[in-house]
């Protein structure tokens, strides 16, 4: 870094002006799960195409979709070299449970080394880092060694529902060579991680119909079927209660099973039952035998009953026979598992399971369905990233496979066929989609040091 200080140095002295940036930007409630926050959201893009301009970005501007807009910019300054795409989303999760919240979440401070508010970690702060890290190339002339356009959307709390429609019809202004999104966690503070796949999402409600309308228990329990105790035992056929394997037939057919060099790198990663222990607070962990924690966690599909509603739940005693009850069931599937084909056997084998006493139904909402994927851990940008890490952090990344979902690195795969390389800045107790969420504030402006070293690693790989 010696021989090319101008970045860092610019990034050291506009520390402050980063944080109340990042505070402006945090203010606006841009929730878009709930629909009451169009207006909020709006006024968030058009901060941030002013900030956009501001940090000295071309062609900042809104991209309408026909939910909420994204926002875009790029700085193309050196043809014919690649375009490295900068993603991030701004909108966020509700607020909800009042109470636990010890700060107000719309209205951020800086504290005890951390920025608290919703949105700090997930996703604000980690863009807004990407995005100083290239500004401080903008700002001190340093010539970047790749194109860079910059694209934030609004939907990604409500499964990037549009992102497909705008990759599709901005091919021309998106299009490039990789993608660099920073929404996920480090380990710890000493284990940087780079995602090396996401997890796929299949969701689904099962809804188990008896009679016309709810009975006397008295009257006609025993003589009539109730939904619940069917839905009991159908639930309880999805998954062997010892095995912890999914039952529907054909369910790991397309799982990709972990070479033993794979199993070996990821199970010497400092992902350990303790460590599962202490962050979750259960008694004991449980999962799949046959596998450790750390191949569970994103090699590994899983299966679970989300939500179970059904009869009478108030206070005290009314016993009565319901008409209908009702099951959430969540499915998360590893590469080469698809979406479709998955809730197909499960469609299939519910089917078969229910009686003629009852009528089942199982409904998917449209379009929260969201492919795994994964990035070769070979890819020239992805070892520009780990060495970056070591540069910025002085770690070596952990390059691990991811337990959640992100529908966007499954489309931009998918559109433009190129790697999306998933840096994380946040920590494991951030409080992502939880009370108090925070970001470390030296994470934070590590996350901008990162991305500067990312642009300075990128030639030794590319060539
Ligand atoms: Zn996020």
């Amino acid at each position: 870094m010696a021989d090319d200080p101008g970045p860092l140095t610019y990034l050291a002295s506009t520390r402050a002006r980063a944080e109340s940036s990042l505070l402006e930007l945090m203010r606006f409630p841009t929730v878009s799960t709930d629909g009451a926050h169009g207006e909020d959201i709006r006024n968030a893009a058009e901060w941030l195409v002013a900030h956009l301009q501001h940090l000295g970005f071309e062609s900042a501007a809104i991209l309408e979709t026909e939910g909420y807009p994204a926002v875009t910019a790029t700085w193309h300054k050196v043809p014919g070299r690649p375009v490295l795409l900068v993603y991030g989303h701004y909108d966020v999760q509700p607020a909800d449970n009042e109470k636990e919240w010890i700060l107000p979440p719309f209205a951020p401070v800086v504290e005890d080394g951390f920025i608290w508010g919703r949105g700090a970690s997930d996703d604000k702060g980690q863009f807004m880092a990407l995005l100083n890290g290239v500004s401080a190339y903008i700002q001190t002339g340093t010539p970047l060694p790749v194109n860079v356009t910059v694209l934030i959307e609004g939907e990604e709390e409500i499964n990037s529902v549009h992102l497909s429609d705008l990759l599709e019809s901005e091919a021309e202004r998106l299009s490039c060579d990789a993608v660099v999104a920073a929404d996920s966690l480090m380990l710890d503070r000493n284990h940087p991680v780079i995602l090396i796949s996401v997890r796929g999402h299949a969701f689904v409600e099962l809804t188990v119909t008896g009679p016309q309308t709810d009975l006397h228990s008295g009257t006609f329990g025993g003589s009539v079927d109730n939904p619940i105790n069917v839905l009991a035992r159908m639930l309880a056929a999805l998954q062997d209660g010892t095995t912890r394997k999914v039952l529907i037939p054909g369910f790991y057919d397309d799982v990709i099973e972990l070479d033993q060099a794979e199993r070996d790198r990821i199970n010497s990663s400092p992902i350990t039952d303790e460590l599962g222990i202490a962050l979750t607070g259960a008694p004991e962990l449980a999962g799949e035998s046959g596998y450790t924690l750390a191949e569970r966690v994103g090699s590994r599909p899983t299966l679970d009953i989300v939500g179970i509603t059904g009869g009478y739940t108030g206070a005290g005693k009314k016993s009565v026979l319901p008409s209908t009850a009702h099951a959430k069931i969540s499915m998360r599937l590893v590469p080469q598992q698809s979406v479709e084909d998955v809730m197909e056997k499960l469609r299939r084998f519910l089917l078969a399971l229910a009686p003629s006493t009852v009528s089942v139904a199982l409904t998917e909402q449209a379009g929260f369905g969201s492919p795994p994927a994964a990035m070769d851990p070979a890819s020239p940008w992805i070892g520009a990233a780990s060495l970056a890490y070591e540069v910025s952090h002085g770690e070596t990344p952990l390059l691990l496979h991811g337990g959640g979902s992100e529908p966007m690195v499954g489309l931009f795969q998918g559109r433009f066929g190129v790697p999306v390389v998933m840096p994380g800045f946040g920590l494991p107790d951030d409080g992502n989609h939880a009370p108090n969420e925070r970001m470390d504030v030296e994470l934070f402006h590590k996350g901008a040091e990162w991305m500067v070293a990312y642009l300075e690693t990128l030639p030794q790989f590319l060539g």
